[in-house]
């Protein structure tokens, strides 16, 4: 038995995902691909078609989708994560865990601006940006990928520091603007300077959303260029309207729909995107753990009330939480494609749902019910706890 467990993860180990009902690809362009079956070899795809025409033999595990839908993981593009499995910002334990029975299975810090005590000199900004980049390198809440080790960039930064974060590992940049840099020339420079070793960065957007931090409005959006336009629903307070139209139109920037924000500007951003023919930018992320404490579905009600408010088709709605995320992270998941990691969410329509299919019922604003997690080729949970009860659940049946 320690051999088999041992053949089904390790290097040789061969993943056959049969009986597959519907498959999203995350790819706007095409979010459903004709196959019933997917083979993963060491963690990576290696195969996507009908089971006739793939090679199935030598399989160490085997999974029966039993019909229901398979979907590359979903991406959470804003949390704020600290240490392990544990939010100082609500006191709770396992909230990723929890996160990943609702489909998560990659995170993308904003920033880990909840640390008790959270240093703010230059020094001590950079430690700790450098401790949670290793701490969640090499601990995987779950088996949860948590793309840590984000510093918040304060005054008295200098190109220096980020060329020495990045030779650390550290890849990305904290929401700008809750440090002490709020004006969009620093800002500007310092994204820059991040942007020239290879790191990534986010801006905070709209009003403050915590005693203590402030206002960032379009114009300082604008100058700072950040590769990630955070949360552009607010945070939870946002922009008027004119300056959410203004960010669509003159930024190419990703667009960030979170949870945590104002549902009519994350409707009003959705439209304005759709109408300029820019729904390849929106990503989708929680902004949890906040002050409007952790939500395991978080990514799930995104999806349903886009697809349902804002009559977007539910496939479509499912790539901007993975190939879209995927794309503007360059991350190696999020898409069902050959070579990329084997990262999947099982779905079925929720029960008694007045949809008869899983992507009818989202469309319809239900949660889809979640049946199974994969990541990095390796089963993680089975039927959620969290979602309502998937009609169908796939089986391991090797
Ligand atoms: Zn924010």
């Amino acid at each position: 038995m320690a051999h088999e467990e041992a053949a089904r993860s390790g290097a040789g180990a061969k993943l056959v995902i049969r009986n597959i009902g519907v498959l999203l690809s995350g790819d706007l362009q095409r979010p459903i691909l004709d196959a019933d079956t997917v083979v993963v070899k060491d963690g990576k795809i290696a195969a996507i078609g009908r089971e006739k025409d793939v090679d199935t033999e030598g399989a160490t595990r085997v999974i029966d989708a039993n019909g229901t839908t398979l979907a590359p993981g979903l991406i959470d593009s804003h949390v704020h994560p600290v240490a392990g499995d544990w939010t100082p910002r609500q006191n709770q334990i396992g909230w990723i865990d929890s996160c990943l029975h609702g489909g998560v299975t990659t995170m993308i810090s904003a920033g880990e601006v909840h640390m008790p005590g959270r240093p703010k000199d230059v020094v001590g900004v950079k430690a700790m940006a450098i401790t949670a980049q290793r701490a969640f390198a090499s601990l995987r809440p779950s088996g949860v990928k948590v793309l840590a080790g984000a510093p918040v960039i304060e005054h008295g930064m200098v190109e220096e520091d980020f060329r020495s974060l990045a030779e650390a590992g550290v890849r990305l940049l904290g929401e700008v603007g809750l440090g002490s840099v709020k004006d969009g020339p620093t800002a500007r420079q310092m994204v820059a300077w991040a942007r020239k070793h290879g790191m990534q960065s986010t801006i905070h957007t709209g009003g403050p959303s915590i005693p203590g931090s402030s206002l960032i409005d379009k114009d300082v959006v604008l100058a700072a260029d950040a590769d990630v336009i955070g949360h552009i629903n607010g945070g939870h307070t946002a922009l008027p309207d004119a300056q959410i139209r203004s960010l669509c139109e003159e930024s190419s920037r990703a667009l960030e729909i979170v949870h945590n924000g104002n549902e009519r500007a994350a409707l009003f951003t959705l439209r304005t995107a759709k109408e300029l023919n820019q729904l390849h930018r929106v990503i989708l992320g929680t902004d949890a753990p906040a002050g409007s404490g952790v939500q395991p579905l978080g990514i799930i009600r995104v999806i349903a009330a886009l697809s349902s408010i804002g009559e977007i088709p539910a496939e479509v709605a499912f790539c901007f939480a993975t190939g879209n995320t995927a794309r503007m992270r360059n991350l190696d998941s999020g898409l069902l494609e050959v070579g990329r990691a084997a990262d999947f969410v099982f779905m079925d329509t929720a029960q008694h749902s007045a949809g008869k299919t899983l992507l009818e019922s989202v469309r319809l604003g239900d949660l889809p019910g979640i049946g199974m997690t994969v990541i990095d080729g390796e089963v993680r949970s089975e039927r959620s706890r969290n979602t309502p009860p998937a009609t169908w659940v796939p089986k391991i049946v090797k």
